[in-house]
């Protein structure tokens, strides 16, 4: 069976952000099909969007896991209904938000699925801690490091200890 590493971008600015995080890993490293989870740092940021709403916790989990992508999409999914994630506004507050941001060296484009994440390379607090767990080998590498080194300084992210 083939087995991928996934990056997973993580984020929450509602309810007890830190532990719903924290949990939510766990979840992930429970489920058989996928294992080797690691975690970044968390990060402090700002909300993107013009949305008036707190700072978030942001994290990237990297895993190895059988599932396709569309599996994973939907492992990541219940996880959210888990936390009560509620779909309001766009871009607004969430208990919880999980994408992938990458998959493997993956190019993918459906209707519910977009990878590398179309966002990613313009946001910080993807970039800077998914170059804390991203392969060195990973086809996107030099991408995301030129990325984060463009926007540095530009968008507030605080490293939480
Ligand atoms: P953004 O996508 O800008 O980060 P968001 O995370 O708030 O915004 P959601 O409401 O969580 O957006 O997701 C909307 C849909 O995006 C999901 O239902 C999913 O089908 C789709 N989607 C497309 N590509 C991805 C991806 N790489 N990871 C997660 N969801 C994705
Ligand atoms: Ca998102
Ligand atoms: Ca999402």
């Amino acid at each position: 069976m083939e087995i991928t590493t996934a990056y997973v971008g993580v984020g929450s600015n509602l309810g007890r952000s830190e532990d719903i995080v924290a949990h939510a890993i766990s979840d992930l490293r429970a489920v058989p099909q996928i294992t080797e989870v690691q975690s970044s740092a968390y990060y402090l940021t700002d909300p993107v969007g013009n949305v008036d709403q707190d700072r978030f916790i942001n994290a990237v989990i990297k895993l190895k896991t059988t599932f396709s992508a569309e599996e994973l999409l939907a492992v990541l999914h219940s996880l959210e209904k888990k936390y009560k994630r509620v779909r309001t506004i766009k871009w607004g507050p969430r208990t919880l938000d999980l994408d992938i941001e990458l998959f493997g060296d993956h190019s993918l484009e459906s209707e519910d699925l977009t990878i590398p994440h179309p966002e990613m390379f313009n946001r910080l607090f993807v970039l800077t801690p998914l170059l804390e767990v991203l392969d060195d080998d990973n086809v996107f590498k030099d991408e995301v490091i030129k990325a984060e080194r463009s926007l540095a300084g530009s968008q507030y992210i605080k490293k939480l200890i």
